[in-house]
């Protein structure tokens, strides 16, 4: 099965006789919601055809097919690709969305149910957009953060294209679009050499290379002080500070060793430090660190000058953090099956 690209969709007008202007008002409508309207750019009538076309496939290759909502404010979007494969989108609070941008992940980092499943396959950069335009179908979004399933490093280029699509067309600036990794020299040359980049969120989750290996046990192997030194340089070139992920898990990385480390390479960064106490996953030994525990790390955090928010992961209540939803989506499927 051939998977819808944005290169092909593209290629396909063009072979119709459209212009960049007719392919560019097409996508920009598209990804808006707004109603196709052929009449205003006089398009050639094999363009229309071919445009009535396209647009049956493209609705055809991500589908919604299960909502869960949490509160008002947030809700997980489980969606049906066109080869029957399923991936997590979540809408968030003020307008934003989390997208997807791999089917399980190679990474397997041992707090994640994603991990768990290793890596099915890479999305399109349609298939990334697409859950842009999904999303749009629910409610306005103005933010995009790549931090659903997947490791966006490992998807570099449709990432990259999705992101240059979603600032090109959507009407969402690249400060408002967030690509996050947990690091990978290939996309930190990358993103050093554009000349447009898009903000950056680094999953850190501690401070010792040693542990590192044992808690991301796929990614690839840069030291944390390299990681923290290419992410200082970019938030200032940026203007945009960085936003650190760290999962806490109870006497694994919440202890004063952690905190003394960081202290110390937190020196010259322009960054927001995001703790997300872990969300414990179906035969997972792991363990969110007590009230007590978190109240210490936040005082001392906040002494040594470190701007911290704690959150759930996206979803929280609807089933926990990346991956599960699609997880129990699946097992039921499969006991249906049989
Ligand atoms: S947390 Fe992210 S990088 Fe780690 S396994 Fe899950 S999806 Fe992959």
């Amino acid at each position: 099965m051939t998977l819808l690209t944005l290169k092909t969709i593209e290629d396909r007008l063009f072979t119709a006789g459209a212009k960049t202007i007719h392919v560019e008002h097409f996508f920009r409508t598209w990804v808006s919601m707004k109603m196709f309207n052929d009449q205003s750019l006089n398009y050639p009538k094999l363009v229309k055809e071919e445009i009535n076309q396209l647009l049956d496939e493209m609705n055809n290759s991500a589908q919604i097919i299960q909502e869960e909502k949490d509160g008002e404010d947030s809700s997980k979007l489980i969606v049906r690709l066109q080869d029957g494969e399923i991936i997590e989108s979540v809408l968030l609070p003020r307008g934003g969305l989390c997208v997807s941008c791999q089917v399980g992940c190679a990474v397997g980092c041992v707090f994640c149910m994603t991990g768990k499943s290793g890596l099915v396959r890479q999305l399109t950069d349609f298939e990334i957009v697409s859950q842009l335009r999904l999303a749009r179908q629910i409610r306005p979004i103005s933010k995009v953060v790549f931090m659903g399933m997947g490791e966006p490093s490992h998807n570099r280029r449709n990432v990259l294209s999705a992101i240059d699509f979603m600032a090109k067309f959507s009407g969402i600036g690249y400060k408002n679009l967030v690509l996050s990794t947990v690091g990978d020299r290939r996309l930190f040359n990358e993103l050093e050499q554009r000349t447009i980049k898009p903000a950056l969120a680094i999953s850190l989750h501690t401070t010792s290379d040693e542990k590192r290996k044992e808690l991301l046990p796929n990614a690839e192997r840069i030291p944390v002080i390299e990681i923290m030194d290419f992410a200082s340089r970019y938030a200032k070139n940026t203007h945009y500070p960085i936003q650190y992920q760290w999962t806490l898990i109870r006497g694994l990385n919440d202890d004063d060793q952690e905190l003394d480390r960081l202290e110390k390479l937190w020196l010259g960064q322009f960054a927001i430090m995001n703790m997300i106490p872990v969300n414990s996953v179906e035969g997972s030994s792991y363990v969110r660190p007590d009230s007590d525990r978190l109240s210490v790390i936040e005082d001392k955090l906040r002494q040594i000058g470190v701007l911290l928010k704690y959150r759930e992961s996206a979803a929280q209540n609807v089933n926990g953090g990346c991956g599960q939803l699609r997880a129990r989506y699946q097992a039921q499927k499969d006991e249906a099956n049989g």
